[in-house]
């Protein structure tokens, strides 16, 4: 990857594995300006998977979606931000093992958020249920 100050080549000096998302992060240096930057390397999940929607039809996945559910879902507590991160997180995780296609169904994915929420916050729950799950998309 090209420095992001002067655009020469840049080498890894250190990097380690997420445990909470499949992510790795990675810290670089410049060769030339021996400047330092983190980059952070994570699947395309838009790219890669397709959700089957009740109706049938397909449309690529969308992770701000589920985000945005959850984060409505959690506007109530203190730090929706915050949980709506750590959730979508654990979703994301789930989610994988749901997945052999690459072709997941809108059913698998409000099941999986609305179980998450349940263990987490009840008045979440209700909301993302009484909001989301109801919906044919
Ligand atoms: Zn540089």
């Amino acid at each position: 990857m090209e420095c992001i100050h002067c655009g020469n080549l840049t080498r890894v000096t250190n990097s380690r594995s997420s445990k909470s998302s499949f992510s790795i992060w990675r810290r670089r240096q410049c060769q030339s300006c021996k400047e330092i930057f983190t980059t952070t390397e994570a699947p395309d999940l838009k790219a890669s998977i397709v959700v089957k929607n009740i109706d049938g039809t397909l449309e690529p996945f969308s992770p701000d979606k589920v985000f945005m559910s959850i984060l409505y879902s959690c506007n109530h507590r203190k730090s929706p931000l915050d949980d709506a991160r750590a959730l979508t997180n654990t979703f994301t995780k789930r989610m994988m093992h749901h997945i052999n296609t690459g072709i997941i169904e809108k059913t698998i994915i409000q099941k999986i958020c609305s179980d998450i929420l349940m263990n987490f916050d009840i008045a979440s729950h209700t909301y993302y249920n009484a909001y989301y799950v109801r919906k044919k998309n």
